[in-house]
Formats: structure tokens, C-alpha cells, sequence
């Protein structure tokens, strides 16, 4: 029998680099938003092996990733593996966080560059409830709002949203919010 296997696939013409404080899921995210496609369709197109269906945030909050697949994206990224193995997360535990964490400045804000708003690992580690640049408290999104997101693009647009929504609510409604999901 023939081996119904693809060749393999060649490497992204384009993709975004990673950054060193990035989280492995929005780099990925953010290479899905480059081709205008979900994360979803992204994986199996090429074939990726992300189980980021067990995250109640999807595929922005990612278990930790097996090594054959860190290689495949390497590959297609054209990028060393450490690049990627260090953005790991070395945990999976936030992937059961019914809330996540982040610091909007931060998250609009890349000192680096600003065009390339990213979500930063650090937010992922349960002991870090204040944001290290900015020294205010990291502020929360339900992990259902981010699992519906289909790339990073729409998950700015959602955080966007929700930060509008939370700087023109009295500080005595802010509470609700969260119940509400
Ligand atoms: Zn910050």
C-alpha cells in the first residue's frame, strides 16, 4: 500500500519572530494572524500536533508542547528550536485557569516594537499577580472569551474591547463583569 503521507510541507514564506518574554501560544497566534487564517486551520494544514483543546483558553495558553512538534515549527518558521523551547511554558497548569491574567499596557505596549502587541509568558505563572514593569495589579479575562478568539488579531480585539468597557465602568461595577461570563 502506498503511504498516504504529504510531502513535507515547505517552510512559512513570512513569519513573525518570536520574542524572548512571549508566550509560545501567542507567537503562534500571531503566525496564524499573518495568514489571516485560525490556529485551527493553521494545524491542520500542516499537520501540528497542539492538543490545545484540553486549555480552557485555547490555543494562547498551550500545555506544554512535545519536542517533535517544537522541531516542525522550527522548521516551518525557519527558527532555531531553543528560540521556541524557551518561550515554552514549563508548566501546563494556567491551561486550567478559568480566568487568565495580563497588564493591557504591556499587552499593547512592545517596547521592541510597537505594532506587535504580544501576551507575555510571565502572566502564565500562577505567583505573579503584579505586573513587573508596570508594578499594578494584572487584571483578568475569562479563559472561555480567549478560547473563542481564532488568532492573536482577535484576541486584541477582544481584550480591546473588554479594556474600554473596564476604564469607563464606575470602579463599583468592575466586579460584575467577571460574573457575567
Ligand atoms: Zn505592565
Amino acid at each position: 500500500m502506498w503511504q498516504r503521507r504529504l510531502p513535507e510541507l515547505p517552510p512559512w514564506p513570512v513569519s513573525p519572530r518570536p520574542f524572548p518574554e512571549e508566550a509560545l501560544g501567542s507567537w503562534l497566534g500571531r503566525v496564524a494572524a499573518r495568514y489571516r487564517m485560525s490556529v485551527q486551520h493553521l494545524c491542520d494544514e500542516h499537520e501540528l500536533r497542539l492538543d490545545f483543546e484540553t486549555s480552557r483558553a485555547g490555543w494562547l495558553v498551550l500545555p506544554v508542547v512535545a519536542d517533535p512538534t517544537i522541531r516542525q515549527l522550527a522548521r516551518l518558521a525557519r527558527l532555531e528550536e531553543d528560540r521556541l523551547q524557551e518561550i515554552q511554558t514549563t508548566t501546563s497548569e494556567a491551561t486550567n485557569w478559568r480566568i487568565q491574567f495580563y497588564c493591557a499596557r504591556c499587552l499593547f505596549l512592545n517596547p521592541v516594537d510597537v505594532a506587535a502587541p504580544r501576551w507575555k509568558r510571565v502572566w502564565l505563572d500562577p505567583e505573579v499577580t503584579v505586573c513587573e514593569v508596570h508594578g499594578t495589579p494584572l487584571v483578568s479575562v475569562a479563559s472561555s472569551a480567549l478560547h473563542r478568539c481564532k488568532n492573536f488579531d482577535q484576541t486584541l480585539k477582544i481584550i480591546g474591547r473588554i479594556e474600554l468597557k473596564r476604564t469607563s465602568e464606575l470602579p463599583g461595577l468592575r466586579d460584575m463583569r467577571h460574573s457575567r461570563h
